[in-house]
């Protein structure tokens, strides 16, 4: 049973209660209300700093933003939605889904927008976290974070970049109030979310320069729009769209083979790459420029029918000479060429392996997340749960990340286990739940013998997979139906317990 919710005071500020506080409300913190709610449950709230739920597909705006993984796969297993456009969806389409999703299971009443969670303190008196929001001082029995790992952007380190005049903006911030025609722009990166702005926004500006650090490896991106008939079928015909998944679903597990088990396997995706590059670059030099030097699934795969056209346009030309310096109105690389520019699109990723928030949540031993995780890596068990950390949960936690299939199948899994968490914490009456050490080091110790012959750590890369300590701490080594039974019920074995 919950304890008996009273609203207590924080420092000097009276702090509202809730049994379980959600921070953080894309796919995972939404997912979780959506069960809790199912389940029946009323004691919970979910503080998201945002106006609206949608997190990550709600914040990437930029032109061309879409899904690089089937829209059939890409959704919740509990909505199916029959009426996709096309099988890779676009931001909007996708935000729109996340938006529906929320209000048919009526959960909106149980967010509070606008609310930025700025520190969460265990409090081993209470045994209940602290939570400093910009809304004011909340307390919770149990925390679960699902702030994701794709949220902070990754502004980068290069000397006069804040001195620059024109417009600059990261692509996940995106200016609308821009407007970027005529313009002589420059785009920072060539990740996944820049080789879907390039080709979006290269015929209407007057320049483009791509500065390029490291060529990925394209594959063809094999969309198109649905057909009338498709959707019906989805639709009416009971099983359909539950047997497209499922072997959209099978299709994509195949490729952990190749990714994890026996990288030289990846060599059939690279023949597929290396001829998409022979055809689409025609010209010598630039296709010498875009080249990879890595081995293919090394550094996410991206999939792309329109960014080496884009690049072989008169007016846009790819900078591999590594940047010296950003002047007020152009940029300098290390050649000492100097390129005047108008704009500056910053599309260099996200903290994911030292996202701010880790500063701001400080466990039972006083030491923040940050300070934990810059001694030993991001180690957590299952994903879930962290070591110094008790009655918190972590959705999207350490090592639960892909590079081949859903997220939201990660995310349904780790649903199971945190609600049953949840249940079983109350069921058995608990003050506490932590995981245990020696849990904890056998679970990383078993990811971390996988991650060794794995075609991140072997494939001669450098990518944001891997922490600063040269561990990967970011994605799942294995097939994502064993993360699914891994986490089917909440194994309280692996805990310390406390009852209340
Ligand atoms: P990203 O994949 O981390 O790419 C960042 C790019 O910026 C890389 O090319 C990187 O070069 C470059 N870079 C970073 N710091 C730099 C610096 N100081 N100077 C020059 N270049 C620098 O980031 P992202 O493209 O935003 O994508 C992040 C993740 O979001 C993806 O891996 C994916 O999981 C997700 N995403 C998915 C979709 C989709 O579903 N379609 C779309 C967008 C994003 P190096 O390679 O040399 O590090």
């Amino acid at each position: 049973m919950s304890r008996k919710v009273t609203d207590k005071a924080v420092g000097n500020q009276p702090a509202r209660h809730s049994h379980i506080v959600i921070v953080g409300s894309g796919f995972s913190g939404l997912g979780l209300a959506i069960r809790l709610s199912k389940q029946g449950r009323t004691d919970y709230l979910v503080l998201e700093r945002g106006k609206d739920v949608g997190g990550t597909w709600r914040d990437n705006t930029y032109p061309g933003a879409a899904c690089d993984v089937p829209s059939q796969l890409y959704s919740y297993s509990f909505a199916l939605n029959p009426d996709w456009s096309r099988s890779f969806s676009k931001q909007p389409e996708i935000q729109r889904y996340i938006q529906g999703v929320a209000d048919k299971y009526n959960v909106r009443d149980k967010h509070i927008f606008d609310c930025d969670m700025t520190g969460a303190t265990w409090n081993t008196e209470t045994s209940q976290w602290e939570i400093q929001t910009s809304q004011g001082p909340f307390t919770a029995d149990i925390l679960v974070s699902a702030v994701g790992a794709l949220c902070e952007p990754n502004l980068p380190d290069i000397k006069g970049i804040n001195d620059f005049q024109g417009e600059i903006f990261h692509s996940a911030r995106w200016n609308h109030d821009s407007d970027l025609t005529g313009k002589r722009v420059a785009v920072i990166g060539t990740g996944a979310s820049a080789i879907q702005i390039v080709p979006n926004i290269a015929a209407k500006v007057a320049h483009l320069d791509v500065y390029q650090r490291t060529a990925p490896w394209l594959l063809p991106r094999m969309d198109r729009p649905y057909l009338a008939p498709e959707k019906l079928a989805f639709k009416y015909i009971p099983g359909v769209q539950a047997v497209s998944r499922a072997a959209i679903y099978a299709a994509r597990e195949t490729q952990v083979v190749g990714l994890a088990k026996f990288p030289p396997a990846m060599r059939i995706f690279e023949t597929i790459a290396r001829a998409k590059l022979f055809a689409e670059v025609r010209d010598p030099e630039l296709r010498r420029k875009v080249t990879p030097n890595f081995r293919i699934g090394c550094k996410r795969m991206l999939i792309s029918n329109d960014y080496y056209p884009a690049l072989s346009r008169d007016n846009v030309d790819v900078v591999t000479d590594g940047i010296q310096e950003i002047k007020p109105g152009s940029i300098v690389t290390k050649d000492g060429t100097e390129r005047e520019i108008d704009a500056i699109i910053v599309a260099t990723g996200f903290h994911v392996t030292d996202s701010p928030v880790y500063d701001t949540v400080s466990g039972r031993d006083g030491r923040t997340l940050a300070e934990v995780f810059d001694a030993v890596g991001q180690q957590g068990y299952k994903g879930a749960a962290i070591r110094n950390y008790p009655n918190m949960f972590f959705m999207l936690g350490p090592n639960v990340g892909l590079g081949h299939t859903s997220m939201v199948y990660m995310i349904e899994s780790q649903i199971n286990y945190i609600a049953d968490a949840i249940d079983q914490f109350d069921k058995l009456n608990l003050r506490t739940v932590e995981v245990r050490q020696d849990a904890q080091d056998a679970f990383n110790a078993e990811l971390q013998r996988k991650l060794q012959g794995a075609v991140w750590s072997t494939g001669g890369c450098a990518s944001w997979y891997l922490d600063k300590h040269g561990n990967n701490t970011t994605l799942w080594p294995d097939f994502t139906f064993r993360f699914r039974s891994l986490l089917e019920k909440f194994d309280v074995s692996a805990y310390q317990t406390v009852s209340a």
